[in-house]
């Protein structure tokens, strides 16, 4: 498949909709990709007359496989071969203001400062990017950048084609948030550790971390937009895990203090 339309279906399956102009026959703003939550697919196609892009296309965890057993044909995980990654294409945060304020609005400097998160920037596309390592090793595996440009698209830019689930912190509860600075402000509560998911969609990898980890507790904690995907999610893993629920927050996890990140997640 056209790696564009590749990028733009992915793009869809974090964004729940994307419309484009039309990377085969180049029409503008023609293609429409849109994920389908229940099935977990993304259609899409182009609106020129003259053009047969059309299609859908698996994205993450399929629940009938789930009901199955798990992945036992191998275009059932696609995601599950990560690569290590070079970062040398990404330069230092050293005195750049723009990132570190964007970090400190984030509530991530100090962990950065404390060396336990990995930031860098990449230069080209003015993105603040969070290296990502592999859920239970060593190796980088993912990197992902968030734009300084005011309407810089996409948001979240993922530098390899495979999840990016990124954990963070120690303890016995897992917290399963969308993106990478929420996994990082809510891992500072004792006995939490953030788990990011890079999007609303839960990956076979970290279906498989979650299983084998045995947390006491597993909270699904997505943006207030994406509460049904948070229910979907629960309902997915609820019978592979010990104790599972959603939580509900009016607030990006990001904007809370301490205080009421305690609070959200203890009063339930
Ligand atoms: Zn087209």
């Amino acid at each position: 498949m056209n790696q564009d339309i590749e990028y733009l279906l992915e793009e869809a399956s974090e964004m729940g909709r994307v419309r484009a102009d039309c990377p085969d026959c180049g029409s503008s703003n023609t293609f429409s990709a849109t994920y389908i939550p229940n099935s977990l697919v993304v259609r899409y196609n182009c609106f020129d007359a003259n053009c047969e892009v059309k299609g859908s296309k698996k994205v993450g965890l399929q629940k009938s496989t789930l009901k199955n057993g798990l992945f036992t044909k191998p275009q059932d995980c696609p995601m599950a071969i990560q690569d290590e990654i070079s970062l040398s294409n990404f330069s230092s945060l050293q005195n750049n203001s723009k990132a570190i304020e964007y970090l400190q609005k984030v509530q991530c400097y100090d962990l950065y400062e404390q060396k336990h998160i990995d930031v860098r920037y990449d230069i080209k596309q003015e993105r603040v990017v969070f290296v990502v390592k592999e859920l239970d090793g060593n190796r980088n595996v993912n990197a992902v950048g968030r734009t300084l440009r005011s309407n810089g698209k996409p948001k979240w830019f993922k530098y390899a084609k495979t999840s990016a689930d990124y954990k963070i912190g120690s303890g016995s509860i897992a917290v399963l948030v969308e993106d990478i600075p929420s996994a990082c402000v809510v891992s500072k509560l004792h006995d939490v550790v953030g788990i990011a998911l890079c999007g609303t969609i839960l990956s076979q990898l970290l279906l498989n971390h979650l299983v084998k980890t045995n947390y006491s507790k597993i909270f699904v904690c997505l943006d207030k937009d994406a509460a049904l995907k948070s229910i979907e999610i629960c309902d997915t893993v609820k019978d592979k895990v010990n104790n599972i629920g959603v939580l509900f927050s009016e607030l990006d996890l990001k904007n809370m203090n301490e205080e009421e990140l305690e609070e959200l997640i203890w009063k339930k």
